[in-house]
C-alpha cells in the first residue's frame, strides 16, 4: 500500500516525479507546478500579463 509523501494518507492514488500522493496533495502539487510554469512563460513573454498568475502561487 502506497502512502502519500506529503500528508501520510494511505490512500495515495497518483505518482508525481516517482513519489506517491493522495488525490488532495496531488492536485495541490500539480496546481503549484502549473502556476510556476505559467509564471515562467509570462516572464519569457509567451503569454500576456492579463492574467495575474502570481495571485495563485501560494494557494
Ligand atoms: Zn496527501
Amino acid at each position: 500500500m502506497l502512502k502519500c509523501s506529503a500528508c501520510g494518507s494511505s490512500r495515495a492514488t497518483v505518482l508525481i516525479n516517482g513519489r506517491p500522493y493522495c488525490t488532495y496533495c496531488g492536485a495541490k502539487i500539480l496546481r503549484n507546478h502549473l502556476v510556476r510554469t505559467l509564471i515562467n512563460m509570462k516572464r519569457e513573454g509567451l503569454i500576456t500579463s492579463i492574467i495575474r498568475v502570481e495571485d495563485y502561487a501560494d494557494a
